[in-house]
């Protein structure tokens, strides 16, 4: 039978895991989303009145199809760690069973198992304020929803993914390198999601034969990066220094998640791959 993928953080057709779909669907691969619950009526919504219908179409002509959307907020692992204030909260309140364990289990109910698990969400409620300026709260919240997020992932996932499975996240150079503007300890968090890649990849990798790896990505105007405010100047930036001289495509990236997914990449773990069209390797702009 073909793999079965489950993609968490697409909530329209604009970022990277909607390429990341695409691009496992046209290989062959069954899709399941998992969607931020205050974005999913209108997610939902958009898909079955055909807004995306343009954009659902696939290399072979063929059509991506979405076999199943979960509700999830991937902040809260279980039930009992969700306050009231969500729970009562009316963009919460048509959707149940959306905490990372009880999605893990609903995948189960209907599905049995995955293959892959894609990780494609990122949150830090204060990315536009300088490192220097970030509270406390706002820093361990970009790291829960950016970081631990994965953690909790792979967690409830690793049961349910097949040996030889493999997971995937997205990750960012501002890890690594000064990005003036990426705030809020949303550096902080991807340094430490590309950290906890490694770790993952062997205690996966040992306990349940599943692989880990994490893309560093070029700068692509998702909604969440045009959130941040910068974006512009990032593909500018990117355009006129990186090696390659062109702007980056979700499909890229899509393409390389494919890879990195399949049986071509089974001896590739732990690692982070550059799609960035080279910009990681320059140290002098020209
Ligand atoms: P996007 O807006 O398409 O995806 C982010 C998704 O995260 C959204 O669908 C949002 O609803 C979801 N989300 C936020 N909080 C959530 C939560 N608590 N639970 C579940 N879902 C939640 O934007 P994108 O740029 O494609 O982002 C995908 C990944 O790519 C992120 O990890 C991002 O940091 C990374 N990335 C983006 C860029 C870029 O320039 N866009 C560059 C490098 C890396």
């Amino acid at each position: 039978r073909g793999k079965r993928a489950f993609i968490a953080g697409v909530a329209d057709d604009q970022g990277f895991g909607w390429a990341i779909a695409k691009a496992l669907s046209a290989a062959g691969a069954e899709i399941l989303l998992g969607t931020w619950v205050p974005a999913l009526n209108i997610f939902e919504t958009s898909l079955r009145r055909g807004k995306f219908d343009e954009s659902r179409v696939l290399p072979n002509g063929g059509m991506l199809e979405i076999a199943k959307v979960y509700a999830l907020d991937a902040v809260f692992d279980t039930p009992e760690d969700v306050p009231e204030d969500i729970k009562n909260n009316k963009r919460y309140a048509g959707a149940s069973n959306w905490t990372v364990q009880e999605v893990a289990e609903a995948v189960k109910a209907d599905y049995g198992s995955i293959d892959i698990l894609v990780h494609s969400l990122a949150n830090g409620p204060e990315v536009t304020k300088p490192l220097l300026e970030t509270s406390r709260k706002g820093y361990l919240a970009a790291i829960s929803a950016s970081t631990y997020s994965y953690v909790s992932l792979l967690k409830y996932f690793a049961p349910i993914l097949n040996h030889g499975g493999a997971s995937l996240s997205l990750t960012y150079l501002a890890s690594e390198r000064i990005i003036p503007g990426y705030g809020g300890g949303m550096s902080s968090a991807k340094a430490a999601l590309e950290s906890d890649t490694r770790v993952l990849a062997f205690e996966a990798g040992r306990k349940h034969g599943i692989r880990v790896n994490t893309i560093s990505a070029g700068p692509l105007r998702s909604r969440a990066a045009k959130a941040i405010g910068f974006i512009d100047d990032m593909i500018n930036y990117s355009t006129a220094n990186a090696p390659l001289q062109q702007e980056l495509k979700a499909d890229d990236v899509g393409n390389t998640a494919a890879f990195l997914c399949s049986p071509l990449a089974s001896a590739i773990t732990g690692t982070v791959i550059y799609v960035d069209n080279g910009l990681h390797a320059m140290g002098l702009a020209v």
